[in-house]
This record gives structure tokens, sequence and C-alpha cells, in this order.
């Protein structure tokens, strides 16, 4: 999970705790203060029927029960149960008919306030002591409107909950859309750095905070990475230019020996072998040289416009030199009508080393087997398949052969280096197109490469 939605989320639970925890508690504060309240309006109630029960002049009863009636009024389902002193039978029996525990009888008895609550009714006990007589007054009521106040507030805190739980995760996520809004801009910024444009650098912002030191970290460590990468393509520039001139004159020695006649024939093999050797070698060298450059900064190249079909032809001129057995056939049969669809905006001796490595590849892994070249056009790309009846590529294998130095498990038999292929392909990427490879163990490989037009 991304961290944006990770902190939108931790927040939202947070937030909700809070907000149930309050929501509980004044649930709970607003139930005990109702509660306490509607104890109160019956006790008040039970203290009038309790005088008027001690009151000894019985015309003045009507009094407290007019005055209960005017003033207060009925509570729901309101009881008054009054028991004299000589009726402790009474009281016992009225125990066993209410549910309330001893120590709301003992309260009464301690003159404290003696209250109870059960099954949504409300119970209250009064002991009164009127001109020497005294009564227990047991009152009950069930306090309706209190119920349905506390159901209203219920629903009002469970709809609130929802709502504002709602709100905060919709907020929370914009926040940290928003406070994660650098880091993306940094991630797109890191993205669009590679090998090829290894001097871009991040925008470091003036403010003082860590998405700042993010940014310049990063770029100390491009600063660094740059220079490696500098180091280590100047050496193999270096090296391969210097490998350059001494294998030039070597099969430059070895042809003008192989003009003279008359030297014996196997001084004449040997030269051939030497020939051959060393135009490998050069081929190699040069391969690296472009590895070098492609892998660093292909822009260091001069591009022109670059006829696919020529091309071709001067990479089997190449093959040719360098494996004079080899059938290559070119295939001209569907080039495209209008000859723009074959120009492609490229850098000529990359192109041709990339194809000759790919030709090269299918005449050795097919011991010289025929290998077929077919130019085709599509909707925007120039379309070159290189079709050979070679060895073929393991399955699970096939996706690597573009790392450096990988060789798949079948080519004991073969010589090779494994930079040819990785060389071709950035090539290729850096010419913005792509190669497709279809590969059968025991029947051949395929190479489809597709370039834009110009
Ligand atoms: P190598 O010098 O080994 O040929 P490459 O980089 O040119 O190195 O090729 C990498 C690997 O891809 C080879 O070692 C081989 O296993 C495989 N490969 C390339 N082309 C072919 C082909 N036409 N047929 C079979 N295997 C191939």
């Amino acid at each position: 999970m991304k961290i944006q939605n990770r902190i939108s989320l931790i927040f939202t639970v947070l937030t909700a705790g809070i907000i149930l925890s309050l929501s509980v508690f004044i649930y709970i504060f607003a139930s005990d203060s109702i509660s306490r309240s509607f104890f109160h309006r019956l006790e008040v109630r039970s203290n009038i029927v309790g005088h008027a029960a001690l009151e000894k002049n019985k015309s003045q009863t009507s009094i407290y029960y007019d005055f209960k009636e005017k003033h207060l009024g009925d509570l729901p389902y309101e009881q008054h149960q009054i028991i004299w002193k000589n009726e402790i039978h009474k009281a016992d029996s009225l125990r066993k008919r209410f549910p309330m525990p001893q120590s709301f009888y003992d309260a009464i008895v301690r003159k404290q306030p003696a209250r109870f609550f059960k099954n949504d009714t409300s119970y209250v006990g009064l002991g009164i002591i009127q001109s020497g007589e005294n009564v227990i007054v047991l009152s009950s009521a069930v306090d309706l409107y209190g119920r349905e106040e506390m159901e209203n507030l219920k629903n009002l805190l469970i709809i609130g909950f929802f709502i504002s739980l709602i709100f905060v995760f919709t907020f929370g996520k914009f926040f940290s859309i928003q406070i994660f809004q650098p880091i993306r801009q940094i991630i797109r910024n890191v993205k669009g750095i590679s090998a090829h444009n290894l001097n871009q650098r991040l925008k470091v912002s003036t403010s003082k905070d860590e998405i700042t030191d993010l940014s310049k970290t990063f770029n100390d460590m491009l600063d660094r990475l740059e220079i490696t990468f500098e180091i280590q393509n100047n050496f193999v520039s270096n090296a391969s230019h210097e490998f350059k001139t001494p294998l030039t004159i070597i099969s430059g020695e070895a042809q003008l020996g192989l003009s003279i006649d008359d030297i014996p024939e196997i001084a004449k093999d040997s030269l051939r072998t030497i020939f051959r050797e060393s135009e490998k070698l050069e081929h190699l060298t040069n391969s690296m040289l472009s590895l070098a450059q492609t892998g660093f900064d292909g822009k260091k190249e001069q591009w022109d416009e670059i006829r696919i079909d020529e091309l071709i032809l001067s990479v089997k001129g190449t093959a040719d030199q360098i494996m004079p057995d080899n059938k290559v056939e070119i295939n001209f049969d569907q080039l495209p009508e209008d000859e723009e669809k074959l120009v492609v905006n490229g850098n000529e001796t990359l192109l041709k080393a990339a194809f000759t490595n790919i030709v090269l590849n299918s005449c050795k892994y097919s011991d010289n087997k025929p290998v077929h070249v077919l130019i085709k056009a599509g909707e925007t790309y120039v379309i070159i398949e290189i079709t050979d009846e070679g060895i073929g590529i393991p399955d699970r294998e096939i996706a690597q052969i573009f790392v450096p130095f990988f060789r798949a498990s079948n080519t004991e038999k073969y010589q090779g280096y494994g930079i040819g292929l990785p060389l071709t392909n950035n090539i290729i990427k850096l010419h913005l197109g792509s190669i497709v490879v279809n590969s059968e163990v025991g029947v051949g490989t395929r190479f489809t490469v597709y370039l834009p037009f110009k």
C-alpha cells in the first residue's frame, strides 16, 4: 500500500477512535444527567404524596394533589406506594414484588436518597416524617421523554460519526496527496535520468526542508555516478582505441603476406588465420567501443538519414569478410513502394554494428546454414527480420540474452563474449526502435527489428 494511502488511513482510524470515545462520553454523560433529573422529578412527586398522606387535616390533602396536578403534572406510568409504620408486612410483600436490591431499602432506612433503575422504569424510595409520624413512599415512573431524547442523541452521534469519518478520510487523502506531491515530482525526475542523460539534475527548492535535502542527496549521488561512468567509459574507449591500431597493422600485414605468391601454402594458411582472427578482434573492439559510447551518451555520435536496404547490403559485405562461408540471403520482395519508408534517422556505424552482430550470430549459431533477411515496412516502422535454422535459444534464457556477458547454456561449442546483443539492443533503443526474439531450440531463431521511419 502506498505511504500516502497508509497515512490517510492511519489518520482516519485515529480520528475515528477520538470521535468514537467522545461520542460515547457524550452519550453516557447525557444519559446520566437525564436520568438524574428524572429521579429528582420523581422524588419531588414522591415527597408531595408522602406529605399528603401524613396530613392530619384531610381537607388539606386535596391541596397537595391539586398542587401536584397543576404545577408538576403526572409522569408516564407514575405509581406511588405508601407504607405506614405499622405495615411492615406490606413492605415485605412489596419487596418481593419490586425488583429493588437490599441496598435500596438500606438507603431509605439511613434517610439517604434511594434510587433504582430497571427495564426502563425508575424507582425512588423516601422516608418522610411529619408531626412525629413517618411513612415510606415508594414511587416509580417511566421516562418516555428522556428515552426518546437518548434515542435521538444516539442516532445523531452515529450519523455524525460516519459523516465525520467521510470528511476526515477525504481531507486526509487530500493532504497526504499534497504532502507527497514533491516526492512524486522527485520520482518522476529520477525516472527520467538514465545512463544517457546522467548530466541532468533534480530541481532543488529554496526551502530548508527534508525534500530539499533529499534532492540534494540525489544530486550528489548523480555527481558521483557521472564521474564513475565517465572514468569507466574513458577506460573502455581508450583501451579499444589502443587496440585498434595494432589490430589494423596485424591484419594489413597478413593481407600483404597473402599477396606474395612465392611463399609456402602452409604459411599462407597461417596468414589467412591471422587475418580472419584479427578481423574478428577488430569487430569485437569496435563493439566494445560502441557499447561504451551508446551506454553512456549516444548523442556523441553523428546522425544521418540512412537507407536500411543499403545498410543491410553493407552488413552482408562485412559478414562475407568475417565468415566467407556464410549463406546470408537478402529478400527484397517486400520492399515498400514508398522509398521514404526505408529511411531512418540514425548513426550508420552503430546501426551497421547492430545488424552485423545479429547476422553474424545467425551464421555462427547455425553453423553457416542459410540465413534469411527480409526487409518490409509497417505503419510507422521499417521491419527487418533475420531468420536462421540454428541451435535456437532455450525458452527461459531468451529474456537474458540482452544482458551484458550472458551466454545461453547451449553455446559451449561456439566462441563468444556476450557483448554483441547488449550493444545491439542499446543501439536499437537509441534509435527509438525495438527488437523481438522468437526462438525454438533445434529449429532456429528469428530476430525482428523495428526502426521508426525518419
Ligand atoms: P555471443 O558473443 O555469445 O554471441 P551475443 O551478445 O551476441 O554474444 O549473444 C548473446 C547470446 O544470445 C549468445 O551467447 C547466444 O546464447 C544467444 N544468441 C544470440 N543470437 C543467437 C542465434 N541466432 N541463435 C542462437 N542463440 C543466439
